[in-house]
């Protein structure tokens, strides 16, 4: 794998935002109520030139999938999968949640975006997404260049955000 690139590209845009209800479970018996944030995303991709068109890769392509990505979990209740907390069962149309045990709250299961991670703060969201947006890169084909790491922000409120980097291999 070579240094680190001298070349990345990045993307804010406002088709790459989503707007869901969330809450978080705190340290010790803690719990937020439901609320909801205007998510904000920023992706950047680090890599070599492609010879031909001299950039990292085609903007048009990393907005598609960033569109993709984040219209998943658009106008959803994004759900913790992996929070020891809390009991997130299927009852036929219907997700129901429990806290600590206690039934809280039944939502319509196409309202739901049920995710692979431990907690729903922008940190577990921004490695979600640098993920998924990873799985899809590495699977380009005919990929002439070699993209060397990706990086996602997420931003639940002006100036509040968290950043997720991983290698691409
Ligand atoms: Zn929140």
């Amino acid at each position: 794998m070579p240094a680190r690139s001298p070349f990345k590209v990045s993307l804010t845009k406002d088709n790459i935002v989503f707007a869901s209800a969330h809450f978080i479970t705190l340290p010790g018996h803690r719990c937020e109520t439901l609320h909801g944030h205007n998510y904000r995303t920023r992706v950047v991709v680090e890599g070599g030139l492609d010879p031909e068109a001299h950039f990292v890769l085609d903007f048009g392509e990393l907005k598609d999938l960033m569109r993709r990505l984040t219209d998943e979990i658009d106008h959803r209740v994004l759900l913790p999968l992996e929070n020891p907390k809390l009991e997130i069962k299927r009852q036929g149309e219907s997700i129901t949640v429990a806290y600590e045990g206690a039934p809280r709250y039944v939502f319509p299961q196409r309202d739901c975006a049920l995710l692979p991670v431990p907690n729903t703060t922008v940190e577990m969201l921004a490695q979600y997404l640098a993920g998924r947006a990873k799985t899809e890169l590495e699977r380009r084909a005919g990929n002439a260049v070699e993209l060397t790491a990706i990086e996602v922000e997420i931003e639940e409120n002006f100036g509040q955000s968290a950043t997720y980097r991983e290698a691409l291999s």
